[in-house]
């Protein structure tokens, strides 16, 4: 292990901060009805409102099916802008694309829409920063700002349905067909705000934006009472745990939190989740050169796993700022690989779209730019084309 690794403190309680605006993603049908009432408008204008803002109409002058003299003050009361983008960074021909947002108070967060020839996956953030503190991870080591509010996850996915519709992605305009919530941030840790935008990823539309359950992903450190409160909530959606060791001496010191909820408590509430819904998992495992690698860990892994309903998604370890860890060489994932599928555990690798651009799985640190990013923001879209990545198929 490195000791030059900073050990954080686990914190599960967000700062409070400002609160963001109110927003109409925020509220439920019913509340957003009687905000609009409030404001000497009928009630319906609640729903046309709704629709404009997931078919990603920001512009109240485009809002034609509302009254001229009444879409300002309505736009402005329920559909304030929550998120600015800064820039957008570009790589893979323009299919992968970055994304700063800074939102209201100053904090910024960054989501990744990846385009792939079958489907179209953003990745976004739950929070700005992450209080999980594991080692390996850029975000991790910036600590936590504070939650995000519902309207501001919930709009990272409206704006990557829109790019995608507009056809200001390569390959004409296409449809958004999977969320994962692999960004900044536990999603867990911000679980009531989190449960809301699964409400609004899977709402059909014109009121949500019609997701598949398969296709949305929430991936965990492991908080434990929180997955056993999501296998209650009757969902389907693919859940994905990051492992990253078989043994609780390593996570302990890889996944902090397994200081408190350890290997056998995670898997015991994944395997809840895997009977109640019947849908394998993912457990996320970043492949570190000499740390997780060995052989002996991928048949431990593998004995692990081998009567669960799980596959593992091998990560080799995008490297982060100041970090001396690197990622497994071919050799030794090739190796990890195959011992696990020989203990019959489907295994596949993930590629790393978007690592030359800092996009990739544990590399989002916009928090750490708080105070580098100039106040006058970038005009959008300042595309920075990065050099292609060699990407590899992707099986995220
Ligand atoms: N907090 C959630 C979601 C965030 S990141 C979670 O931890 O699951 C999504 C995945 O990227 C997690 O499995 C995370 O452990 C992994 N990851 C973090 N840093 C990484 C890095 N530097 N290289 C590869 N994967 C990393």
């Amino acid at each position: 292990m490195d000791d030059a690794m900073t050990a954080l403190p686990l914190v599960f309680d967000a700062p409070r901060r400002t609160k963001p605006p109110r927003h109409l993603a925020d509220l439920t049908r019913e509340e957003a009805r009687a905000a609009v009432t409030e404001l000497g408008q009928p009630a319906f204008r609640a729903d046309q409102l709704s629709r404009h803002f997931y078919a990603g109409v920001t512009d109240p002058a485009l809002m034609t099916d509302v009254p001229a003299a009444a879409r300002e003050s309505l736009a402005a009361a329920l559909l304030p802008g929550l998120l600015t983008p800064v820039r957008h960074q570009s790589a893979d021909g323009g299919r992968t694309r970055k994304t700063l947002w800074r939102l209201h108070d100053g904090a910024l967060v960054e989501s990744v829409l990846m385009r792939y020839p079958d489907r179209a996956t953003v990745c976004i953030s739950s929070q700005a920063g992450c209080g999980m503190a594991c080692p390996f991870c850029a975000t991790g080591q910036s600590g936590l700002t504070r939650n995000l509010s519902a309207a501001e996850i919930i709009g990272q996915a409206v704006a990557a349905a829109a790019a995608m519709a507009s056809g200001e992605i390569p390959g004409g305009p296409g449809r958004l067909s999977n969320v994962v919530f692999m960004g900044m941030g536990e999603p867990l840790a911000n679980y009531a705000r989190v449960r809301k935008t699964l409400d609004a990823l899977l709402t059909p539309a014109p009121h949500g934006l019609g997701l598949a359950q398969r296709s949305v992903t929430v991936s965990t450190v492991g908080v434990v009472p929180a997955i056993r409160k999501l296998t209650e909530e009757g969902l389907n959606i693919t859940l994905a745990v990051s492992l990253h060791a078989p043994d609780d001496e390593l996570r302990n010191t890889l996944v902090p939190i397994n200081t408190r909820w350890n290997v056998a408590e995670v898997l015991e509430a994944a395997d809840a989740y895997a009977r109640r819904t019947g849908r394998r998992y993912s457990i996320e495992y970043a492949l570190i050169r000499d740390i997780n690698d060995q052989p002996f860990r991928a048949d431990l892994l593998g004995k692990l796993l081998s009567t669960r309903l799980a596959h593992v998604n091998l990560i080799p370890l995008n490297p982060t700022p100041g970090s001396k860890w690197d990622a497994s060489p071919l050799p030794a994932q090739r190796e990890f690989v195959a011992r696990l599928r020989a203990a019959g555990v489907p295994t596949t690798v993930r590629d790393t779209r978007g690592s030359d651009i800092d996009g990739a799985c544990g590399q989002l640190a916009a928090a750490d730019q708080v105070d580098g990013v100039p106040s006058v923001a970038v005009p959008v879209p300042a595309v920075e084309e990065a050099v292609p990545l060699g990407a590899e198929s992707d099986q995220a």
